[in-house]
Formats: C-alpha cells, structure tokens, sequence
C-alpha cells in the first residue's frame, strides 16, 4: 500500500465525537483502520449485562463508521497478537488508543506499547475517559487525595475543558480480516433475559439521553435524584463507562445550561460533583489497586462476615421481605440498573442488615448492571461498607422502611416493581409484616406465598451490625 494505514484501537470509547485518538489518528491524514479487540483472557471476565451493552453499542459504532465511509473490524484473541496480526496484514505502522487507568489494563497497555515500539510500531495514548488522568490530581504533598470534597475543588481547578471536536467526517478503512459480530455470542439466548433491558447503546443514544437530561431534570437534580420513583438523573452511567460520551460533553453541556440561566448554577454544580465522584472512584483505583480485592481500610478486613448463602439468594432475587430492597434488586434484574438511592439501601443491607462481605454483593453488581464500572462499583461498595476512603461510617445503618417512606413517598417505586404489593395502602406497604390481617387479605397479600416474610429484624440486625464492629475497631 501507498500509505500506510494507522490503528484505532477502540476499547471504552466506543464514539466519534470528542475522541482524542480518533482526532490525532485523522490528523496523519493517513487510512484509518478502526477495530475491537475482544480479549477475554486477561482481567475480569466482562459481566453478563455488560456484554449485552457492548454488543449493541459495537453494532452503533460500526454504524456510525460505515456512515462515514468506513467500518469497525472485529477480533478477538490476545489483543497484543491482534494488534501485531493486523499490522502484518495490513502495514500499518501506529496505533492510536485512548487508554484505560484500572490497574491491569494499564499495565497491560504498557506492555503492548513496549512491544510494539520493539517492533518498530508507535503506540500513541490518550485520555478519553476521564476529566484528568489519574496522577493529574495531588495534593500539596505530592500524594492522591482520600477525602472527596478536596479532591474535587482540586479537580475543578486544573483540569482544562478540551473544545467539542466532531470528528472527521470520512474513515477510509482499508481492508482487514474481520470476524462477525453476531459469532461472539453478547446477547444472551436460552434465556434471552434482556427483555426489560430499555436502553439505547451507542453514541447518538448517549447524546439523546443528555439532551433529554439537560432539558428536563437537571433543573431540580440536587432534590430529585434521591427519589426513585421519578426520572431525576441522567442515566448516563452505561453510556459514560463504554465512552460513548465523553464526561467533558457533560460537565460542559451542564455549565451552559447554567450560565445560559436555563438551570440554577447549583443544580449544574451537584451534577457535575457526582461526576466527580466517577472520576474520584477512578483515580483511588488507580493509586490504591488492592481495592478491588482488600479493604481500602484495612482494620475493615476483619470484619466477621457470615456464610450465608440462602440469604444471599434471598436479597440477589429480590425476596427479602423488605419491599424497597426487593423493589431495587428486581429493577437491576430486570433492566440492568438501578436507582443510586435505591443502591445504598441494597447494598447497606447485605453488609449491614445481612453482615454478608461487600465483594459478593459487588460481583452480583458487575454481573448484572449495565453500567457496571471497576472503580465506581469497588470505592462504591467500600463507601457502603464503611471501609472506603471517604466513607460512610459503618454505624450509619439505612433502615430500607424510613427510606421507603422518604424516598419513594407515594410508594410509586415498590408498587412498580413489587406488584404482588400494589394493592396495600400506603400506610402497610413499606413494611406488610405489621398489617392486620384484613388489611393483607383485601390486598390480596398471603405473607410467606405470596411475598416473603422478612429474612431478618432490623432491630435485631442492626444490634448484630454494631457488635461486628468491634472486631474492627480492635485492629483499628
Ligand atoms: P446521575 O445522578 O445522573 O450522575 C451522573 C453521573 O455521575 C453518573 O452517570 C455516574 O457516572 C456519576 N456518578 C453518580 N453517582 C456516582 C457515585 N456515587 N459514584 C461514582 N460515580 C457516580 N456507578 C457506575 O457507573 N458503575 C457502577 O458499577 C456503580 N456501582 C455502584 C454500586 C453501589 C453499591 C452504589 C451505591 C453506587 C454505584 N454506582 C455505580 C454509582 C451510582 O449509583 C451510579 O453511577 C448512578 O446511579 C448512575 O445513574 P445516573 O447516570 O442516572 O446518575
């Protein structure tokens, strides 16, 4: 070939717009060929929901090349032999990527550009997924931050805006080897549980969600997204963790619409500190990689936790008897997320009410959200579990029928996703257990048919929590 082509190598930043690699691979002026690695052989096996995700947002992608002239090539296998194979086959002599910042794959990607420098083959990375790279944030000492709200103002303060960048408007593939998407199997068949999965993988999707977003609840989002039972936040979370959006679109199209005076300046603000939280989980990962396995605290590691696989049954189906859990968990199930409000009762339960170890309820999490994320589930879980930087401390137990009462007044949520309920009056519905007889039976309600009894007692399991803490507090 004439011109030699460059490698896009697309990982987590499955668009077009706003894409540093895609940009600086455009601007040798040189064919690109775009492709997907699927290397299953190295890091945690991609989640179940995950792999539904990536395989519509691959068909998007490719979509959206073949619009402008190209396509995505797709492979699978060791992503370093990959690479090299395709740059036998097709004499490309660079490859662009944006990178990846949890620990394995940053490693690994390290290595592949050693490698391929060995070979005589430029590796070129960048920052497409987070506001600032991890080690872009320190402190005056020269260390990462543990506590969040100086790591943000910090944040905010350096981290730079890139401008929007379309991205170009034709992709010359040159011809490459490709396999059929439809062959590595994603979607899930025999079952096919996705049915509940209403989502829109992909980057025009991700773009509609903000536009929807900005235009509607952004301009109560500090009140409104602590009620599930109402569309109060973005939904962006898939669309952030696969890249199909960039979080500078966000933070930016958010401040915008606060200096525009569409939003209060605080309700834009809120939004984008939980983005921050993203970025935070992101770069305690990256300093502090034992997270994913040991507790960020480790006096945390001698939490007493129990064996106890029934109940842990019970709370994964959604059949613990405390209809806002179950309401939670039976969302996450049925569509592949769940409401962060609803998330910390779940999870406070199975560590607190339960005394079941955060990591089982964060692989049940990986398995099953669509928007499952190392860093954000890990420093999440952690936060719950009293154990994480920055977290809340473990005798903050949520009691799931306050919250019920709180959070989910007209009970709209629960009725939603615990049907076998919707006909108890409000005053019964958090907690069916305390209803008179009559009450249950004009509802319709056979408590332990029906709907379970509850697993435990929150008195008795909340005095069980607080006595665990002293294993803690002894190695403390
Ligand atoms: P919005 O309220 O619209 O927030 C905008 C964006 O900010 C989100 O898309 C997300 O990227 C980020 N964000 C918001 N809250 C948090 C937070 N607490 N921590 C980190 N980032 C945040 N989020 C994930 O993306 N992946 C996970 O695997 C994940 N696991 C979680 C596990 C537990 C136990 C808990 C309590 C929370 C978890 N979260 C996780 C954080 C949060 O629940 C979701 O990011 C949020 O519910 C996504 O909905 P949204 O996009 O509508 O959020």
């Amino acid at each position: 070939m004439a011109t030699k082509p460059v490698i896009l190598w697309f990982r987590r930043d499955l668009r077009l717009q706003d894409n540093p690699a895609l940009n600086h691979a455009a601007e040798t002026g040189r064919p690109i060929l775009p492709v997907f690695i699927l290397d299953e052989g190295h890091g945690r096996p991609t989640g179940a929901a995950s792999r539904w995700w990536l395989d519509k947002s691959l068909r998007a992608l490719d979509g959206a090349l073949r619009d402008r002239g190209g396509h995505l090539v797709f492979r699978r296998g060791d992503s370093l032999g990959e690479l090299q194979q395709l740059i036998r086959e097709t004499g490309a002599d660079a490859v662009f990527m944006n990178r990846l910042f949890e620990p394995d794959a940053f490693d690994k990607d390290a290595d592949i550009a050693h490698a391929l420098k060995a070979d005589g083959v430029d590796c070129h990375g960048f920052n497409g997924a987070l506001l600032c790279r991890p080690g872009g944030v320190l402190n005056g000492a020269g260390q990462p931050y543990k506590v969040f709200t100086p790591f943000l103002k910090a944040l905010l303060a350096q981290a730079e805006p890139p401008g929007h960048i379309l991205g170009p408007r034709r992709i010359e593939t040159p011809k490459a080897a490709s396999e059929a998407l439809d062959d590595w199997g994603l979607h899930p068949t025999k079952p096919d549980w996705s049915e509940g999965f209403d989502w829109s993988p992909g980057e025009a999707g991700a773009l509609d969600m903000l536009t929807d977003f900005l235009s509607k609840g952004l301009k109560s989002y500090a009140e409104g997204r602590d009620h599930p039972d109402r569309p109060g936040t973005s939904r962006l979370s898939p669309h952030l963790h696969w890249g199909e959006i960039s979080p500078w679109r966000a933070v930016t199209q958010a401040r915008d619409a606060a200096l525009d005076g569409h939003v209060p300046a605080a309700e834009a603000e809120k939004f984008i500190a939980e983005l921050g939280w993203r970025e935070f989980s992101a770069h305690l990962l990256r300093h502090f990689p034992y997270m994913t396995e040991r507790a960020f605290r480790p006096e945390y590691d001698a939490m007493p936790w129990r064996h106890a696989p029934a109940a842990l049954e019970a709370w994964k189906r959604g059949r613990t008897g405390y209809p806002l859990v179950d309401a939670g968990m039976r969302q996450l199930w049925t569509t592949g997320w769940m409401h962060n409000r609803v998330r910390m009762v779940v999870a406070s339960f199975l560590v607190k009410h339960l005394l079941i170890d955060w990591r089982e309820g964060e692989a049940w999490f990986w398995d099953t959200l669509v928007d499952a994320d190392l860093g954000n589930n890990v420093q999440n879980w952690q936060w719950i579990a009293g154990s994480g930087a920055d977290a809340s401390p473990w005798f903050r137990i949520f009691n799931p029928v306050a919250q019920s009462q709180k959070f989910d007044a007209r009970g709209g949520y629960v009725r939603r996703w615990v049907p076998e309920l919707a006909r108890l009056p409000d005053k019964w519905l958090r907690a069916p257990w305390t209803a008179p007889q009559d009450i249950l039976r004009d509802a319709g309600v056979r408590l332990g048919h029906d709907y379970p009894r509850p697993i435990v007692d929150h008195d008795e399991a909340r005095a069980r929590a607080l006595g665990a803490l002293k294993a803690v507090s002894g190695r403390g």
